[in-house]
Parts: C-alpha cells; structure tokens; sequence
C-alpha cells in the first residue's frame, strides 16, 4: 500500500516529478544519454535551466527587477550570502525559530546584525506583532515559515528598508508581491524540488552597495552575471526542481494550490480542536498552512509513542515533531494530498475510539 509521507524536508514530491527524473537518469531527452552525464552546456541542459528559470517567473509572477538563481548550497549557505551581499553597518532580523536564529548568527560575524523581536520566550509558539523596523538598518531579515514550531507570517509586510526572506518551507504556497522584496531565498527541498539546490529571487538593484570584497561563488552579482552557470549546477536538482514546477502549472498554479493547501491545513486543524488526545502548540492566529505541529493533550502524553507507532501501522511516514518541540509535525506541502491529509485525521479519529472506548 502507498505510504502516506508528512516529511518535514526533504519532503513529498509530485509522483510525475519522480517518475521523469527516473527516465532521465536513463536517457536525458532521448539524447541516449544519462542527464547526469550530460554537459551543462549543452542545449538540451540549457533548455532546463532557462524552463526552470521561466517557470519561476510565470508562477510567482516575478517583476523584471528581479533575477532567479539556482545555487548548490542549501538556505543554510544563504544565511552567508545575505550579510555578504547586504550587510553594510546594520541588520535587523525577526526572530521566529531556530532558523531564523541561524540566519541572525551569520549576520553577526559580519556586522551589527540583532533582533528587532523574538518569540524565544514561548519557544517560537507565534510570530511576534508590533515591533517597530529601524529606519536605519541595511535591511530587514524574516522567515516566512518556521518548519519548527509550524508558524507562518502569510502576508507581504511593509517594510521601510530592504526586506529580506527566507522562504524555504513556504514558498509556491501562496501568491506573493515579488516587489516588496530584495531578496526572496530557500532550500529548494520543502516545496520547489528536492535537496542540493537553493533557489534566490532577487531585485537587481538591490545588489552592489556593500564595501567589503565579496568572494566569487558567495557573490550573487556573479550568478546573476553567469545565469546561475558559474560553475556546475546541481543539474539532477534543478531537472527535478523544473519537473515539480510543471506540475504545479498542470494543477493550476499559486493560486490553486494555495487553495489546496489551505483547505489540507483546515482539515488537520478542524481535528487536532476536536479531538480530545491532541492539542496544538502554534497560536492559532498564526498557524502554518505547511507544518501542522501538535501533541499529546495533557492527561495523555503517555501515549506519544502509541500514537506514533499506530500511525505507522496505517502507513503514515514522518509526523514525528521536531526535537526541540516534540510531539508530532505533519508536512502538508504542496504535492501532499487531501486524501493523505484524510487517512491522517482518520488515523487520530482511530486512535481516539481506541483509547476512549
Ligand atoms: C530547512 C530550512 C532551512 C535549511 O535549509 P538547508 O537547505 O538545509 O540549508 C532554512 N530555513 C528554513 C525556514 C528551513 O525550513
């Protein structure tokens, strides 16, 4: 039986993006060829990239002031390259997880970088309100979605000074205004494709306002320059990246998906407030549409490992939380589907009749 994936990253992707991954490992277009054999300068490969880079802009409606990268490093190296790119004197960084933390900790060797607000005190449970961005800073740092804690700020803030986010685990989720943005970056393996490329859409003249020398592969005016082709791409990622984003075209697109996903989320939440067993652990205001995070309610937190272990005999895969906030985390991007949602909300309904009988 087909097993029903909630992996936090990499994740769940469209079964079409695999199955013509699987053919182009054997021969790449017909070429009789392995697309991992094949030239990155080849016009079959540049065809990819420039599909990919298409696909982008089509589906995020992304401005021509703005560029798409393909980069082989991971968000984690991006939190490198803002500061590089931007840092001058000063960053502000909205404080919402660990990963944002991570981010403000690179910033900090680099410069004055700190957080302008934290939600640290409830272990990242909301997305912080009503702090006030300093006119001053070189730019303003936040993350969109905190895989984590499953806390989400699903709006295009106003901010007085570049903005800059990390959209690792939300991005193609929603719709959103490319041009409110300097610089939009992620892993690609949450919702664009699969591990070993990050994705970076940035406004152009942005760029170039830092004194400091920037090395080659951390410079994104380099990969700007060399069409993310400064040096190998990562071309197997970037094949099943360009494959996910066809299909997110065939189903309709941001708009259908975000429907999609946000229907998925009110299914798992509608059950976590029913049932008795469970109880989540993100203020509801700001509940993620892509980590749905929960636990045992209190009286029944003996029976974590039961729940887990039960899931797993219904062919459930990966709802077990994070470390640092324990419990349970089901990934609902963009190629889990409705029905895996419903097998999963049946699942805790199971259990509950089980327990409450
Ligand atoms: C997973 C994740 C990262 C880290 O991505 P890597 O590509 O593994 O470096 C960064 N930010 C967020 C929000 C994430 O979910």
């Amino acid at each position: 039986m087909a097993k029903h994936v909630f992996n936090a990253g990499p994740c769940l992707l469209p079964k079409v993006a695999v199955d013509n991954a699987i053919d182009a490992l054997r021969d790449f277009k017909g070429t009789g060829v392995s697309l991992i054999s094949t030239s990155h300068r080849s016009k079959a490969w540049v065809e990819v990239m420039d599909e990919c880079r298409a696909l982008w802009k089509e589906l995020l409606d992304i401005p021509d002031t703005h560029e798409v990268l393909f980069l082989g490093s991971g968000a984690s190296l991006e939190f490198l390259l803002v500061p590089m790119n931007y840092l001058e004197k000063k960053a502000g960084y909205l404080d919402t997880g660990v990963w944002a933390h991570k981010a403000l900790k690179e910033a900090q060797g680099l410069g004055d970088a700190f957080a302008v607000a934290s939600s640290a005190d409830r272990n990242y449970s909301y997305i912080p309100k009503g702090y006030e961005i300093p006119a001053d800073l070189d730019y303003f740092h936040i993350t969109t979605n905190n895989t984590i804690y499953g806390t989400e700020l699903r709006e295009d803030i106003d901010c007085p000074v570049p903005l800059i986010a990390d959209m690792s685990s939300d991005i193609l989720s929603r719709r959103v205004d490319v041009s409110k943005y300097a610089l939009i970056y992620g892993g690609a393996q949450k919702n664009a494709g699969p591990a070993g490329v990050a994705f970076a859409i940035v406004r152009k003249d942005s760029l170039g306002k830092v004194s400091r020398h920037i090395p080659t592969m951390l410079d994104y005016r380099v990969h700007i320059d060399k069409e993310s082709m400064f040096n190998t791409p990562p071309v197997f990622s970037i094949f099943v990246m360009n494959e996910t984003l066809k299909w997110l075209k065939s189903v309709g697109g941001v708009d259908a998906i975000h429907e999609a996903d946000v229907r998925k989320a009110e299914t798992l939440y509608a059950e976590i407030d029913r049932n008795d067993l469970f109880v989540g652990t993100a203020a509801v205001a700001d509940r993620s549409i892509m980590n749905v995070c929960f636990v045992m309610a209190p009286g029944y937190e003996h029976l974590q490992d039961e729940f887990l272990n039960f899931a797993t005999s219904r062919d459930i895969v990966g709802i077990k939380g994070h470390r640092s906030v324990g419990g349970f985390r089901a990934s609902i991007y963009n190629a889990c589907t409705q029905e895996d949602v419903e097998a999963l909300v049946k699942c805790m309904r199971d259990f509950e009749s089980r327990v409450c009988r």
